[in-house]
C-alpha cells in the first residue's frame, strides 16, 4: 500500500533519550518526523524528556528494549510497525564505553563480548530487521525513501590501547555501513556513517579533565568538545535525505581531530 503523501516520516533513534541520541532526536523531531526512540530504562524514568520532543509537536513512542537482546530488538521493530505502520530512517545510536579502560595486555573477554554485543551485534542485526521492512516498503511503493545512519566514533581508526573492545565495535560498524550500504541502494535506501570525535555526554563525564587539557594542547582543529546538537544537525542532513548520490559515505564530527597535520 503506498504511503499517503502526507504521511510523516518516522524516524527510530537507539539511545535516543540522552546524549548524542537526545541530540538526534531533539533535530529530527524539530525536522517534523514522527519519533520511536529506544533505551533502557524505565518510561517512567524519562517522561520529561519525552514530552520535551513531543513539545515539537510530532509523536513519539517509546521502546524500551537492549539492542542486544534479540527478543528484545524485535519487540521494538513490532511496536513500530503497530503504532506507524512504517519506518524511514534508523540511526543506531546506542553505545556503551568499557565499564574499565584496561591495558589490551590485560583486558577480559568479557568485556569485549559486551561491548561487541551492545555495539556492533545489536546495531548490525537492528539493521537487518529495519532493512527487510524498508525493501518490503519500496516494494510496495517505489516511491519510498529510506536512510540507516550509524553513530560510530574516530576510535574506528584512531588506537586507544586501553580500549581496544570499543575501537573493535567502532570499527566493525564501520564496514557494516559499507555492507548495508551495498544491499540497500536497490530499495531507495541509502547508508552512512557518522562518525564523532569527544563529545560531552555522560560517557566522557569521566575523562572530562583530560580531553579539556588535550584539546588546549590542540588535539582538535576547533578547539572546543563537541556537542550532542552537532552531531544531531549533521544526522539530520543525511535523514532528511540532503546528501544524495552518497550512499556509504562517512561524515566526520570531529572538530578536525583526525586531520593528519605537520
Ligand atoms: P551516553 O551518554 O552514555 O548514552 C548512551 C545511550 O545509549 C543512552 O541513551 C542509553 O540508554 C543507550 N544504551 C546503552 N546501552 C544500550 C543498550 N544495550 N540498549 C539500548 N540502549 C542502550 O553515550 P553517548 O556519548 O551519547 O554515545 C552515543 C553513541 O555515540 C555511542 O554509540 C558512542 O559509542 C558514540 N560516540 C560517543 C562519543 C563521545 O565522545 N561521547 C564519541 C564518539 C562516538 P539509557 O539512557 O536507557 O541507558
Amino acid at each position: 500500500m503506498a504511503q499517503s503523501k502526507n504521511a510523516r516520516r518516522v524516524a527510530l533513534i537507539t539511545g535516543g533519550t540522552r546524549g548524542i541520541g537526545f541530540g538526534i532526536s531533539e533535530r529530527l523531531a524539530a525536522d517534523g518526523f514522527d519519533l520511536a526512540v529506544n533505551g533502557r530504562r524505565e518510561e517512567s524514568e524519562i517522561a520529561q524528556t519525552l514530552d520535551r520532543l513531543r513539545a515539537h509537536g510530532v509523536r513519539v513512542l517509546y521502546c524500551r528494549a537492549d539492542v542486544a537482546d534479540a527478543p528484545g530488538r524485535e519487540r521494538m521493530i513490532a511496536e513500530i510497525r503497530d503504532c506507524y505502520g512504517r519506518l524511514n530512517v534508523l540511526v543506531n545510536n546506542a553505545g556503551v564505553a568499557p565499564a574499565e579502560r584496561a591495558d589490551i595486555l590485560e583486558s577480559g573477554e568479557a568485556s569485549f563480548d559486551r561491548l561487541i554485543s551492545i555495539n556492533l551485534k545489536g546495531p548490525y542485526f537492528l539493521t537487518q530487521l529495519a532493512a527487510n521492512w524498508m525493501a518490503d516498503q519500496y516494494k510496495a511503493d517505489s516511491g519510498f525513501t529510506g536512510a540507516i545512519i550509524n553513530v560510530s566514533s574516530v576510535s574506528a581508526t584512531v588506537v586507544s590501547v586501553n580500549r581496544g573492545d570499543y575501537c573493535i565495535s567502532k570499527a566493525g560498524i564501520a564496514m557494516a555501513t559499507r555492507l548495508w550500504a551495498a544491499r540497500m541502494a536497490e530499495f531507495g535506501v541509502s547508508v552512512y556513517e557518522v562518525r564523532p570525535g569527544v563529545i560531552k555526554t555522560d560517557m566522557t563525564a569521566g575523562v572530562t579533565e583530560k580531553y579539556d587539557r588535550l584539546i588546549a594542547e590542540g588535539l582538535t582543529v576547533d578547539p572546543r568538545w563537541g556537542t550532542p546538537e552537532d552531531v544531531g544537525n549533521a544526522v539530520g542532513v543525511l535523514a532528511r535525505g540532503e546528501l544524495s548520490y552518497a550512499t556509504g559515505s562517512i561524515i566526520m564530527v570531529d572538530g578536525g581531530l583526525t586531520l593528519p597535520r605537520l
